[in-house]
């Protein structure tokens, strides 16, 4: 089973800014903020990227919108926040464990870069 920088989150083994856990999922502080508020949200299992996904994964994936949801609740993102999944070379994903960004506090643009 491969292991990124983000298994050793999950695991403790390095620190981070853990702002919400349940038995799946685990979100904590973008240590490189592009936002003023910046979260990520992680299935504790690890699926390399959303196109690595398979259909036993459905349930957790959408699971993992709903705690987008309540994350960004719980931040008080009340003027809305933008969500993004980097995937794959071209997405421009740099860890190889699925992830969703929560980006809010500011307004964003369109298009992405
Ligand atoms: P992506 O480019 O979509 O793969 O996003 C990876 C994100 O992980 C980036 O926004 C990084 O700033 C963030 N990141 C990398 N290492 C850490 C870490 N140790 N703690 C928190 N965020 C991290």
């Amino acid at each position: 089973m491969h292991d990124t920088i983000f298994g050793k989150i999950i695991r403790r083994e390095i620190p981070a800014d853990i702002v919400y856990e349940d038995d799946l999922t685990l979100a904590f502080k973008d240590i490189n903020p592009q936002a003023p508020t910046h979260i990520l949200v992680i299935p504790k299992k690890p699926i390399r990227c959303l196109s690595e996904a398979t259909t036993a994964d459905r349930d957790l994936l959408g699971h993992l919108l709903f705690t987008v949801k309540t994350v960004a609740e719980q931040a008080g993102l009340k003027n809305g926040y933008r969500v993004v999944i980097n995937n794959g070379a071209d997405g421009g994903q740099t860890v190889d464990h699925i992830h969703l960004h929560i980006l809010g506090d500011r307004q964003m643009r369109w298009p992405p870069g």
